[in-house]
């Protein structure tokens, strides 16, 4: 059975609840070079142990994103996963996530955009996400998980080194100026590994994963993809912009 979902952070139970060991006095280049060599359940296990319920992980239940959420819910079941309802998913997208809650025993939370869809399109036009996607981005995505961040000392999420260009230096652990420490348990992970552990363990695909849609956001900024491409090329195709903002608003602390 899935749990409930809620559609805003849980109460806050204080910076050290269940946390059992002292972010701030993380080595981080000893641990990366250490978790270089761990399984990615070991990476979200040490998270689990470090950061307790101040451990964030947010996924949009995309085409990757089975895999992460089976192992969140082996390692860290009593823990909620947030989802962002940016008002422009596509329904299969929603219809993926219930049924991954159900199947995994998932605790979802909903981060929901102050604004309706109907009024940010009456405010800004029809076209917005083609004149101004980061505007968009950062009203619809963004914006609505700062109350989940804010609480937060370590922030689980699924980049992976090979999805792109711009992913192929990510770090396991990526402490930040300004926010949680980011934890990447799957940075290693190759499509191929993906492939290998969803068939092991039988993970049910995104709807739209046999129509060619690799990556999966909104539905105005997603195409398909063609052979040989990067799995995130259908994310704002034809467009300079290539993240959504989600990864990369907090600034990386130096050295
Ligand atoms: S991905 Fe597109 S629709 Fe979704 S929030 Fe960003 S610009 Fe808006």
């Amino acid at each position: 059975m899935s749990g409930p979902e809620t559609q805003g952070p849980a109460p806050d139970r204080g910076h050290t609840a269940s946390r059992r060991s002292d972010p701030g006095r993380l080595d981080f280049e000893r641990e990366n070079a250490r978790l270089e060599a761990a399984t990615p359940e070991e990476r979200l296990a040490f998270a689990v142990e470090t950061f307790g319920d101040k451990l964030l992980f947010t996924s949009s239940f995309g085409a990757g994103s089975g895999v992460l959420l089976h192992m969140w819910s082996r390692v860290a079941p009593h823990l909620p996963v947030v989802m962002v309802d940016t008002g422009f998913l596509f329904d299969e997208t929603i219809a993926y996530k219930d049924m991954l809650a159900k199947d995994f025993g998932l605790k979802v939370e909903i981060a929901r955009p102050t604004q309706s869809r109907d009024d940010f399109i009456w405010e800004h036009g029809a076209d917005i996400q083609s004149r101004d996607p980061d505007l968009c981005c950062a009203k619809n995505k963004v914006d609505p998980l700062k109350p989940w961040i804010a609480r937060s000392l370590g922030w689980v999420s699924g980049l992976r080194r090979d999805q792109s260009r711009t992913r192929e230096h990510v770090a396991i652990l990526l402490p930040t100026e300004d926010g949680p420490i980011k934890v990447h348990p799957l940075a290693t992970m190759t499509a191929d590994d993906v492939r290998t552990y969803v068939e092991k363990h039988a993970i049910p695909e995104h709807p739209l994963k046999s129509k060619r849609y690799l990556s999966i956001g909104c539905w105005p900024c997603t195409q398909p993809v063609a052979d040989g491409e990067d799995e995130r090329a259908g994310r704002w195709a034809g467009q300079a912009k290539t993240e959504c903002g989600l990864h990369t608003f907090l600034k990386p602390k130096e050295g």
